[in-house]
């Protein structure tokens, strides 16, 4: 039943088909699980003469006297009714609402619901009510959900959808196993989908919730632990010589922390153990990550295949080039640079060098994944910074008959019950340890009346020989209100320091003219460096020992943390300062948590703390996969007992062949990609 389509119906014919659709809903089971945002409490009955200014109320009365239009302004009528119960009379209005005349009828009885307010001469009235007639009720009386619309759907037509869909629909199968609902106090599913859209009061609409919250995060659960046990048995190139990991360390100008040789360690594991490695790894700001993926490089080199490192910015790529070139000096190791910013000529000779085998390591932006290259013997490919290096990534190398093994490095780092539903597919390496003698950078907030006192702390650190960072509030590189506020910051800077030189760099500049200005910055030349975001993630000039950040209250503080991480990296103390606006309660927190710790995964844990219900940026930003239900930062407890209940079924069942799971392993299959089988 529950796949029948919503046209079937009533009430839903093809042109509001296509606005479901445009959610994501085709079935009625599509629909059912379409789940409200929050819901609206129509319980509440009162009498006229006691309803008070500001409840949300119903009340039942009858028309007294019919609807009555006046036009107050050439763009605005009000209408007017008059409602009538056996104590007092009420005033009901509607602005600009062509459509109530007529319908109701003198005499006859319904039930209002709506906000009571004043007019302007202080009489209570009902503007803009949800009216039925008494005796046939359906979103009055009751618990009523609301939903996010898109286009011209009103909360009117979902709702009656829903309705019609959960009687439609009949019985629904339960798929969570008995055992397993009875161990985790798991709501019944025909009384959990009624409850979560029409609860019969809040308790009930909690306890439905829960259980959805639960499934959602059991399946994807289960679903990442079955790819994970899918990539386990994945064969990988095997690298017969791993002993050149520790002849490429003692190469380098620095001894290995410990954390930074037990991930070598594990690595190493990986790439000599003849699975395929599929590693994320993760380590705060400036823990050393480029330093071990250049050891695994130089294995995959020295064991004769190609590697590359891809990086998620052309800066970074650039800079990254550089760090290998110098690493790899006296290695006899040709490293070549390969980003859309390069002109076709250039390309043209990467892409020869790449196919030759000519070039042993590759370090480019995505453009080293695309169709125009191919490799000669490509064996590992680094993913540095990026949140997620995707399943079509994989892909379309294995469509160029690579299948090369998988080092991610990640610097946002999160809650390991976080990074098990984000990264539940992968082995995970902590780099949880900073090379020593590293200071922390001292930081602060302050406002605006601070502005003359941190100009002069500029001119002071310039005048000393250090460096700058002007950091301007994001939003996305493109938006061009943004691009603007940092030219503007450049060229207002300029002015106030006509002796040192300014530079701008921002996401919509050409490569080649953001190549040139960072290498300006880095050879010293420009003093004083505005900027987006761009810089956020990975650049290193260790010169620059104060970054000031302009509207710091507008960024996430994983993302604060990130940028702050550009200075503090050479032997100098090092500063930053937050210009914050808003002194409301979490912004507050949010800059002291900042200015106290320099601790990557406190911050991040903070950060999820802090973040509100909802907040899809937040999500975005730490590459958590969307939910319906869930809240990754607010259902912690859930999310736990989620996946002990996973792990659980895993250790018993890998497979889930056990016929109780029949039902709940098709979902599983479902989230999974199609090159994923469970047998
Ligand atoms: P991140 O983990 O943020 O990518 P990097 O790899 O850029 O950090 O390292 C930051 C700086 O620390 C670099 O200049 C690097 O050469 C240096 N570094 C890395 N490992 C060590 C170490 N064990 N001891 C001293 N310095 C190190
Ligand atoms: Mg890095």
């Amino acid at each position: 039943m529950v796949n029948k389509m919503i046209t079937e119906l009533p009430g839903i014919g093809e042109k509001r088909a296509e606005l479901f659709k445009k959610r994501g809903i085709r079935t009625l089971s599509d629909l059912l699980y379409f789940f409200p945002r929050s819901h609206e409490d129509r319980t509440r009955f009162c009498e006229i003469a006691s309803c008070r200014e500001g409840e949300d109320v119903c009340i039942k009365a009858e028309v007294d006297r019919p609807v009555e239009e006046f036009r107050v302004r050439h763009n605005m009528t009000v209408s007017t009714m008059m409602i009538r119960d056996d104590t007092d009379i009420l005033q009901i209005v509607w602005y600009n609402n062509r459509f109530v005349k007529n319908i109701y009828h003198t005499g006859e009885e319904y039930v209002f619901f709506g906000k009571i307010t004043r007019d302007k001469y202080g009489k209570r009235q009902m503007a803009n009510p949800i009216i039925e007639r008494a005796g046939h009720e359906r979103f009055t009386g009751k618990i009523v959900p609301l939903y996010h619309l898109t286009g011209n759907l009103t909360q009117r037509i979902v709702q009656s959808a829903m309705e019609n869909a959960l009687r439609a629909a009949g019985r629904l199968d339960e798929y969570l196993p008995d055992d397993l609902r009875a161990e985790y106090e798991l709501a019944e599913i025909n009384f959990a989908i009624k409850n979560i859209h029409f609860p019969d009061d809040f308790n009930s609409y909690s306890i439905s919730r829960r259980r959805f919250v639960f499934e959602e995060l059991l399946i994807l659960q289960l679903a990442l632990l079955a790819k994970r046990d899918d990539n386990a048995r994945m064969r990988g190139v095997v690298f017969e010589d791993t002993v050149c990991i520790n002849e490429f360390v003692s190469t380098l100008p620095f001894p290995l922390t410990g954390a930074q040789r037990r991930t070598l360690t594990e690595i190493a594991g990986d790439l000599s153990g003849g699975k395929m490695m599929n590693r994320l790894v993760q380590g705060d700001v400036g823990s050393g990550k480029t330093a071990v993926a250049a050891a695994a490089i130089y294995a995959a080199v020295k064991n004769g295949y190609q590697a590359v490192m891809m990086a998620p910015t052309e800066i970074l790529a650039r800079q990254h080039k550089e760090t290998l070139d110098e690493f790899f000096r006296d290695a006899g190791i040709n490293v070549v640079l390969l980003t859309g910013g390069m002109n076709a000529a250039e390309k043209r000779r990467a892409y020869d060098y790449i196919a030759l085998g000519t070039a042993d390591v590759i370090v480019g932006t995505h453009a080293v994944i695309q169709e125009d290259v191919t490799y000669y013997d490509l064996a590992l490919v680094v993913a540095d910074e990026q949140h997620r290096f995707g399943v079509e990534q994989r892909a379309a190398l294995a469509a160029k008959g690579s299948d090369p093994h998988m080092l991610i490095m990640s610097a946002t780092p999160i809650p390991r019950t976080l990074a098990l539903i984000l990264y539940g597919d992968l082995d995970i390496s902590i780099i949880d340890e900073l090379p020593p003698g590293r200071k922390t950078v001292k930081t602060y907030a302050v406002g605006e009346s601070m502005r003359q006192r941190i100009n002069a702390f500029i001119a002071k650190n310039v005048d000393a020989g250090s460096q700058v960072y002007v950091v301007c509030p994001l939003v996305e590189e493109t938006e061009s209100g943004d691009l603007k506020d940092a030219q503007g910051l450049a060229e207002h800077l300029q002015k106030i320091f006509p002796h040192f030189r300014v530079g701008l760099i921002h996401g919509k500049m050409r490569p080649k003219l953001k190549d040139a200005v960072m290498t300006s910055f880095l050879a010293g030349d420009i003093q004083i460096l505005v900027s987006t975001t761009v810089i956020e993630v990975g650049v290193n000039v260790p010169n620059a020992n104060l970054m000031i950040i302009e509207n710091a209250e507008r960024f996430g503080l994983s993302q604060l943390h990130q940028l702050r991480g550009r200075v503090g990296r050479g032997r100098e103390q090092a500063f930053c300062v937050m210009f914050a606006h808003g002194k409301n309660e979490v912004t507050l927190k949010r800059m002291k948590t900042m200015c106290e710790s320099n601790d990557g995964f406190y911050i991040s844990e903070q950060d999820l703390k802090l973040r509100g219900p909802g907040d899809f940026f937040g999500t975005r930003q730490h590459g958590l996969p969307e939910m319906r239900v869930a809240n990754l930062f607010e259902d912690t407890e859930i999310l736990k007992q989620a996946q002990a209940a996973a792990r659980e079924i895993i250790a018993s069942d890998p497979s889930l062949s056990d016929k109780k799971y029949a039902l709940l392993k098709k979902r599983v299959e479902r989230v999974l990609p199609d090159d994923v089988v469970m047998n």
